[in-house]
């Protein structure tokens, strides 16, 4: 049976209309960079959770989830309206397989996200491993609008960091954005701007490429990358393609 422990707020940024981050004390179990957590309130006398992705490297001691309030959703707009100093359930289990554990090694990792899919792979690239195991780590990340592309000061800070080997491409759909790509994470990557932006080619010789986010992003994009000779990453016939779907 799951093992729900309390959980209390100490900070909530927002970051544009219905874009939150939730900063928390609980004692969860050691996690991996990648995995996630299961949250909870309770809701007319029920206890409803949902799963949200670690933001924070596994070393930090204060535990962040990154989200967005679906309008008419059971819990997302409930842990919107959550304030510092207020309670939820955590599940003390971590969950999951998007860590690099289960990624095979290779020249680049591209990790291509959309909307706020992209805090998983900031507690990634907070890790020492990643920048140990990659020559070249790309976030790739879609949203409608530039007010949707948070956690700015943390992704500069990794700019300024990796100089030469970590590439932040944003990519904003409903928005003509001076400095960033136009369009989706498809069209760009089938046209050839994606990878003219990053300076580097993506190919099964040089590419793992982790996919997270909305599931039509995931499924369109896999199947581009499978026209380059790509395949699903399994443990027993290793690939080029890790994915989660959120929704
Ligand atoms: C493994 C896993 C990890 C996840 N991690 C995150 C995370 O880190 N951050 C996060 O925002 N969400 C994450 N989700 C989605 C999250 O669990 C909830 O579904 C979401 O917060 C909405 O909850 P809800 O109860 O309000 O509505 P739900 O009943 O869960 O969903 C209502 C509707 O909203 C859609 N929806 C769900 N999530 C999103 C979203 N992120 N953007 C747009 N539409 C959505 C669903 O497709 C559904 O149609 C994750 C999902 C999974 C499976």
């Amino acid at each position: 049976m799951e093992q729900w422990i309390e959980g209390k707020i100490v900070e909530k940024r927002r970051w544009s209309d219905r874009l939150y981050s939730l900063r928390f004390e609980a004692q969860v179990e050691p996690f991996s960079a990648g995995q996630f957590t299961r949250l909870a309130l309770e809701i007319d006398g029920e206890r409803v959770a949902r799963p949200y992705s670690f933001v924070n490297p596994p070393h930090d001691n204060l535990l962040e989830v990154y989200f967005n309030e679906v309008v008419d959703g059971p819990l997302s707009p409930r842990l919107a309206a959550l304030q510092p100093g207020d309670n939820l359930w955590v599940s003390a289990r971590p969950n999951g397989f998007f860590t690099l554990d289960q990624i095979p090694d290779s020249e680049n990792l591209w990790m291509l996200a959309t909307g706020t899919a992209l805090g998983v792979y900031l507690s990634i690239l907070r890790t020492q491993e990643s920048w140990q195991r990659f020559r070249n780590l790309l976030l790739v990340h879609n949203v409608p609008s530039r007010d949707h592309l948070s956690y700015r000061d943390e992704i500069s800070t990794l700019q300024a960091t990796h100089e030469s080997n970590f590439r932040y491409l944003p990519i904003t759909s409903r928005e003509n954005a001076e400095g960033v790509l136009n369009g989706r994470i498809l069209a760009a990557l089938e046209d050839g701007r994606l990878e003219r932006q990053a300076e580097l080619t993506l190919s099964a010789e040089n590419s793992h490429v982790m996919l997270c986010g909305n599931i039509n992003m995931i499924k369109e994009v896999s199947a581009v990358l499978v026209t380059r000779g790509m395949r699903k990453h399994r443990k027993k016939e290793p690939g080029h393609i890790t994915t989660e779907k959120y929704h």
